[in-house]
């Protein structure tokens, strides 16, 4: 191991700490997108002042960009003195709300027995600021190396990466030849690689009837009677057929081994808003129901719907009146990067050399930006490894470990020697 880029790692515990609160005390709330340029452009100053090119691209036109809002996204590149191989390490910097329960304030960064407490200090703030240290002392100690880094900051990560990196990966910037091995230190913790994601199919489905007074509800025909119908189906046949599908994907938690698939929302007849009142009797003509299908490496989308619409064609030639219309909201394919790819090995080559242990190998079981890089861009040769305790995000007094962060800083360093000048050691 190299004891003077570990050492660079360790002198930069104060600067980590104190970036990682500053990155907190950025309220990026998505939704709406709220700090998006402010962030942006502090991170940007920060690797500006370490030699980085910096360009700030906003996703004008995507989901919630507005000029009270904007979708401001930062780029950050350094090439080194000869050509070689790009790494790019991507964080997203929007957030999800606060929520309620916490005992500290989740936008101040506070610094208490050994953690950065804060929302996004976990999701994934302290992931960034841990990647910002480890190339920032990969520079200082090798200021000879070939190729390049890149470093990231996108938004809207936390409701699809539409104005983020899909949007970057469209214009470029996360393919090759720019770019050859992508590193997104999401929380997935310091001593395991997590290899990518199952898939995800959610779709609309909606049954029809046909409206009369609920004196009389023979003259109608119940929508939600339908769905009912629709449900029981769910449960006799189909959540029992998903249970048994098992995959060789080694997702956490274990639960998310199989198949799974869940009903978001049920809205039928009339809206709530006669309350505090009475509704008026209707018999109601439409009631709709949306499903969250995640999917496994061994199935692919077309069965998978088709396991649902062959249900909804049964019914619709058994019961009688059924008629259904069903819609598609979101398609991802499921990703797994093979363990002998060249990210991989480099990142296990650094959990080896700090932790002295092999990494765990680790599927998501919801998907992150990776599937934008992938399907956009086309590089496979990505991961996410970060410091962050996976369970902690999301939650009330969210936090991140400052030695988890110093730790995975190092893996990251380690991981970039490998990449960029071939060894682990020199
Ligand atoms: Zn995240």
């Amino acid at each position: 191991m190299n004891e003077r880029l570990l050492k660079a790692i360790d002198d930069r515990r104060d600067d980590v700490v104190a970036l990682t609160a500053d990155l907190i005390r950025f309220p990026t709330i998505n939704p709406p997108g709220e700090a998006y340029r402010p962030c942006a452009e502090y991170l940007g100053a920060r690797l500006k002042k370490s030699g980085f090119e910096t360009e700030f691209i906003r996703a004008e036109g995507t989901p919630g960009d507005t000029d009270r809002y904007p979708r401001v996204n930062v780029v950050a590149r350094f090439d080194g003195r000869s050509p070689g191989a790009c790494v790019h390490f991507n964080s997203h910097i929007d957030v999800v709300e606060a929520g309620d329960g916490w005992t500290v304030d989740p936008f101040a960064g506070v610094v208490r027995d050994g953690k950065v407490y804060g929302r996004g200090a976990c999701d994934m703030k302290g992931g960034l600021a841990a990647s910002v240290i480890a190339a920032e002392a990969f520079m200082e100690v090798f200021p000879d190396f070939p190729g390049a880094i890149e470093i990231s900051g996108t938004v809207d990560e936390e409701s699809g990466g539409f104005g983020g990196v899909a949007h970057l990966a469209r214009l470029g910037y996360f393919s090759k030849p720019r770019v050859d091995h992508v590193i997104i230190p999401e929380p997935l913790n310091k001593d395991r690689i997590c290899l990518g994601h199952r898939g995800v199919w959610w779709a609309e489905i909606e049954t029809r009837g046909e409206i009369a007074h609920g004196s009389m509800p023979f003259l109608g025909d119940n929508a939600v009677r339908h769905m009912g119908a629709v449900l029981q189906a769910f449960e006799d046949e189909l959540f029992p057929a998903l249970d048994r599908k098992m995959t060789r994907m080694p997702v956490v938690p274990e639960g998310a081994r199989r198949s799974t698939m869940n009903i978001n929302s049920i809205h039928g007849g009339q809206t709530e808003d006669f309350r505090p009142g009475l509704p008026s009797p209707n018999v109601p003509d439409s009631c709709r129901l949306t499903i969250d299908r995640r999917f496994l490496l061994e199935e692919d989308l077309g069965t998978v719907k088709g396991e649902v619409t062959g249900i909804l064609d049964r019914l619709k030639r058994e019961r009688k009146k059924f008629d259904y219309e069903i819609r598609d909201l979101m398609e991802v394919l499921p990703l797994m990067t093979e363990r002998d790819a060249p990210v991989v090995k480099a990142v296990a080559q650094g959990i080896m050399a700090v932790f002295d242990r092999e990494p765990d190998y680790v599927i998501s079981p919801g998907t992150y930006d990776q599937k934008h890089i992938a399907r956009i861009g086309h590089i496979y040769d990505c991961i996410a490894y970060g410091p962050g305790i996976l369970d902690l995000a999301h939650r009330p007094d969210e936090w991140v470990g400052i030695s988890d962060m110093i730790e995975s800083a190092k893996v990251m360093a380690i991981g970039l020697n490998v990449l960029l000048r071939g060894t682990a050691a020199g």
